[in-house]
C-alpha cells in the first residue's frame, strides 16, 4: 500500500483519469495536452509503472460535429454525440500514444457490464491481458448504449472502478483545479490547497458542497471516488491536468495536488466487486446490536438482527444492509430471497428450517460475502 507521497515512487500500476476540461481547448481536443500525457505515460512505463487511462471527452468531441451549438442535455443527443466523438477521441489518443512508442486499446464499459460478477471478471481479465502485452488501455463509459439506470454518469466513478478492477495502487484524477481546497478558491482568496487528506470524513465531503466551481457536483464525485478507493486500500491524488509533468511529479513524491491516504484495511476478491460494482437489488434493515456486530466485530448477518426488508431479490443477489436510520452499512450477497427473509427476520437461526421447511445456512449474509461501507456511499 502506498501510504504517503514518498511511497508513490514504488507505484507499479496506476490509473489516471483525464476530464473533458483537461483534454479540450477552445477549438476542440488539445493535441498538445494528449501528447504531454502520452509522453509521461511512456516515461512511467520505462520506469516500471504500468498505466491505464480513463478518458472523458467523447460527448465533447462529438456534439459540434453533429452541428449542435452546445453540449446536449438529452440522453438521445448525448448518445449520438458520444458515438461520433468517441472515434475522434480514440484517434487522438492513438496518435499521441503511438508517437510516444506505445500501443493503445479502446475499452468501453457500462456500469451494467460490471454489476454482473461474470462481466466484472471478464473485463478484469481483458485489462490484465492487455497490460501483460504492454498495451495502454484507454477506457471510457459506453455512453452510446448505457441507459440511465446502467450509467456511471461521470468518469470519476468509472475511474475508481477501473482502479479497483485493475488492482492499481494509485488513482490520479486530473481536473481543471489544483486539488481540494479548504474553501472555494474562486470566492475566498484565503482558500488554501490541502496537500493531504487522511480520511474523507463528512466535513471533508462538505468542502465539495454549496455551489461554485467546487460545488458543481464535480468535486463531490471526485471525493466520493477517492473515498471508495481509500477504503479499498488504494491511494489517490486529485491534481491539475494543466500542470507540466503532473503525472511524473506525483509519482516522484512531489507535493502536487491533494493526496488521499489509503486506509490499511484492503478489500479482496469478491468483496472488491461487491463494494465497487454490484448494484443492490434490495435492502435489509438491521437493529442496533446487529449493526454493531457487523461493523465492529466483523460478524455475519443473522436473521435475528433483521427488522425489515425492501425490494424483491433472489438468493445470491447483492443487497444493501442499512441501520434503522437508513444509513448504508454494507453490501452483501444474500443467501435467502426477500420473501424468505420476511418470514425468518427477527427469529433465531435455529428456527429457519422449522419456518421455511429447509435451511440453506444459518446466516442471511456470511461475513465473507459482506463488504462494509463506512457510511455515506
Ligand atoms: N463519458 C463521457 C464522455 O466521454 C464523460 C463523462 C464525464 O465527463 O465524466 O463524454
Amino acid at each position: 500500500m502506498l501510504e504517503n507521497r514518498q511511497a508513490l515512487r514504488k507505484c507499479r500500476r496506476l490509473v489516471f483519469k483525464a476530464g473533458t476540461n483537461v483534454l479540450f481547448e477552445k477549438d476542440g481536443l488539445s493535441g498538445n495536452r494528449l501528447k504531454a500525457l502520452a509522453r509521461q505515460t511512456a516515461t512511467l512505463r520505462r520506469q516500471g509503472c504500468e498505466v491505464l487511462i480513463v478518458s472523458s471527452g467523447a460527448i465533447g468531441a462529438g456534439f459540434k460535429k453533429l452541428g449542435l451549438a452546445e453540449r446536449p442535455r438529452t440522453l438521445k443527443l448525448k448518445q449520438a454525440s458520444a458515438a461520433v466523438g468517441q472515434v475522434f477521441l480514440m484517434a487522438a489518443w492513438e496518435k499521441a500514444l503511438s508517437q510516444a512508442g506505445l500501443l493503445s486499446a479502446q475499452i468501453l464499459i457500462t456500469a451494467g457490464d460490471l454489476a454482473d460478477r461474470a462481466g466484472f471478471l471478464n473485463t478484469k481479465n481483458t485489462l490484465q491481458t492487455l497490460l501483460a502485452h504492454k498495451v495502454v488501455p484507454v477506457i471510457n463509459e459506453n455512453d452510446t448504449v448505457a441507459v440511465d439506470e446502467l450509467k456511471f454518469g461521470e468518469n470519476d466513478t468509472l475511474g475508481a472502478l477501473v482502479a479497483g478492477l485493475a488492482e492499481a495502487e494509485l488513482f490520479i484524477n486530473l481536473t481543471d483545479i489544483e486539488g481540494l481546497y479548504d474553501a472555494d478558491p474562486r470566492r475566498d482568496p484565503q482558500a488554501s490547497l490541502l496537500s493531504l487528506v487522511e480520511r474523507i470524513s463528512p466535513s471533508v465531503l462538505a468542502l465539495a458542497g454549496g455551489g461554485g466551481p467546487l460545488g458543481s457536483g464535480g468535486m463531490y464525485t471526485k471525493l466520493r471516488a477517492a473515498k471508495r478507493l481509500a477504503e479499498a486500500g488504494t491511494a489517490s491524488v486529485i491534481a491539475s491536468g494543466a500542470r507540466r509533468d503532473v503525472l511524473l511529479k506525483i509519482v516522484e513524491g512531489q507535493d502536487v495536488g491533494t493526496f488521499f491516504r489509503p486506509h490499511p484495511k484492503k478489500l479482496h476478491g469478491k468483496k472488491d466487486w461487491l463494494a465497487f460494482a454490484s448494484r443492490p437489488r434490495g435492502r435489509v434493515t438491521v437493529d442496533r446490536g446487529c449493526a454493531q456486530a457487523l461493523t465492529r466485530r466483523g460478524k455475519s448477518l443473522l436473521p435475528g438482527g433483521i427488522s425489515g426488508v425492501e425490494g424483491s431479490f433472489a438468493p445470491g443477489d447483492p443487497v444493501a444492509v442499512q441501520d434503522e436510520e437508513g444509513r448504508t452499512l454494507a453490501l452483501g450477497l444474500s443467501n435467502y430471497s426477500s420473501a424468505e427473509i420476511e418470514k425468518i427476520m427477527g427469529r433465531p437461526s435455529r428456527r429457519i428450517a422449522e419456518i421455511l421447511g429447509y435451511s440453506h445456512s444459518d446466516e442471511v449474509v456470511h461475513c465473507d460475502n459482506l463488504a462494509l461501507s463506512e457510511g455515506l456511499l
